[in-house]
């Protein structure tokens, strides 16, 4: 059987072609749409993360700034600092780059930012209407996956999905996603965690497997239904001598088994990951056009 490669890179791209047409035609009416990343600390993988924003911002014609603050800040430094920014008619969009050292509090955070200026979809009010089916921003990994199965044509009707992971940012909006009434979606979903009992006998079932567990390789061929569709979130630095960096990027599908037995697969790297950033960017000409009516 032939494997389709769900190629990230492309659909990202037509994903920001899209955006860029958008910003054109928003900045015809005056207005700029905004985005403003607050990194605190030094944490290399947030610093590559943050600059990648900032580029595709640059790429698309959208406003950023990234704000960086020492590791140390308090809490109370940090609040008003998001207050300012809630106030900024620059920024329709802020983001605040996870994780944050230890000692502050992203729950409170997350919480603090304005719901219309969150576009990572992490405010409980956003996440709520996410849950209802509303209008609203969708958070950016997910929604990345939900454009890959419509760019390729991959219908979500009536197929079982089962998702391995069930963490704020990927599983648990996933599976909100997936069963929604709309002709996107409408699947019958199942989400699983280290709680489930004999992972493989459920993810056996998947039409379509979606796996964000960030364990490296975990899923095997024999735990995947011939014929399904594999979706692999999973980015994750394993050791290897041999290679240039002493390390190389692995999904937490093992794709050399995993080919053998599907009927289309996304790549680590080269899939999912791409698309959080650009969906990242759909949000933020959402966020400018909510936010000027
Ligand atoms: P996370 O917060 O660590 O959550 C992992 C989830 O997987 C948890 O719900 C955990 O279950 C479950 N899990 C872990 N081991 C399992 C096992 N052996 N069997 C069943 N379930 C298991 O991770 P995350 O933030 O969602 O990220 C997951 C992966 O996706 C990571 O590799 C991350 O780097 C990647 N990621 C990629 C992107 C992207 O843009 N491509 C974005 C976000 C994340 P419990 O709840 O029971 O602990």
């Amino acid at each position: 059987m032939s494997v389709l490669i769900l190629n990230g890179k492309e659909v990202a791209k037509s994903v920001k072609e899209k955006v860029r047409q958008e910003v054109l035609q928003l900045k015809e009416k005056g207005i700029h749409p905004g985005l403003v990343v607050v990194l605190v600390g030094e944490d290399p993988a947030s610093q590559v993360y943050v600059r990648n924003k900032a580029k595709a911002c640059t790429q698309l014609g959208i406003f950023s700034e990234t704000i960086t603050l020492p590791k140390d800040i308090s809490q109370r430094e940090l609040n008003t600092m998001i207050d300012k920014l809630n106030e900024d008619p620059k920024f329709h969009g802020i983001l605040v780059q996870m994780p944050l050292p230890g000692h502050l509090n992203s729950s409170e955070i997350i919480h603090r930012i304005h719901p219309e200026k969150d576009v990572d979809c992490f405010h409980p009010e956003n996440v709520g209407r996410l849950v209802l089916g509303e209008e609203g921003f969708l958070p950016c990994t997910p929604a990345g996956i939900m454009e890959i199965l419509k760019y390729y044509d991959i219908s979500l009707q009536g197929k079982h999905v089962v998702v391995v992971g069930r963490s704020n940012i990927v599983g648990k909006p996933m599976i909100n996603m997936l069963y929604q009434k709309n002709k996107h979606a409408n699947a019958t979903a199942t989400i699983c965690h280290t709680g489930t009992k004999d992972l493989g006998a459920v993810t056996r079932l998947a039409d379509i497997l979606i796996v964000a567990a960030g364990v490296p390789e975990m899923v095997t061929g024999d735990m995947i239904k011939p014929g399904a569709v594999v979706i692999d979130v999973g980015v994750n630095r394993v050791e290897d001598p041999g290679s240039e960096k002493g390390y190389r990027l692995t999904g937490d599908v093992l794709f050399e088994e995993a080919e053998k037995v599907v009927s289309a697969i996304t790549p680590v790297p080269g899939g999912v990951g791409l698309m959080t950033i650009a969906m990242l960017m759909v949000n933020t000409v959402k966020a400018a056009k909510y936010l000027n009516g």
